[in-house]
């Protein structure tokens, strides 16, 4: 048990950011914070709080983004879960102990700093998940 916090932000896969944009900020009424590149991960991700929650779209910026394939899939939608957790390398180090498959074994650099590591999906019910250690002092 990983002891998840909250949910840091819902990744949703989209063919278009500023086609998407307007229902989260004018139709929810969610304060966009901002669009950022992840080269390593091949998309554009913009950002909406929603309490202490994210909504993040991703763009995939190239075909061979694994968002581009998941949209061809699968089509529009969420993407993943992502949630809070602390001294990451440690929850990696447990879940591995319990069996579960990590698509990240060492932590990563996901948008807005935070480190970050996927659970693979066949250990996580089906979505992708993400667990997420926000950076301090930003
Ligand atoms: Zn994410």
């Amino acid at each position: 048990m990983i002891n998840a916090q909250y949910i840091n932000h819902i990744g949703v896969a989209v063919k278009s950011i500023e086609a998407a944009r307007a229902f989260y900020e004018r139709t929810l009424g969610l304060k966009f914070e901002g669009i950022e590149e992840v080269p390593e991960q091949k998309v554009k991700v913009a950002f909406f709080s929603c309490g202490q929650t994210r909504i993040e779209l991703l763009e995939p910026t190239t075909p061979d983004s694994t968002v581009a394939q998941f949209i061809e899939k699968r089509g529009e939608g969420i993407h993943h879960l992502a949630y809070t957790v602390d001294n990451l390398q440690e929850r990696i180090d447990q879940l591995k102990a319990q069996g579960i498959r990590m698509i990240d074994e060492k932590p990563r650099k996901g948008a807005h700093h935070n480190d970050i590591a996927f659970i693979h999906p066949k250990s996580s019910a089906g979505i992708l998940t993400e667990i997420c250690e926000p950076k301090k002092n930003l």
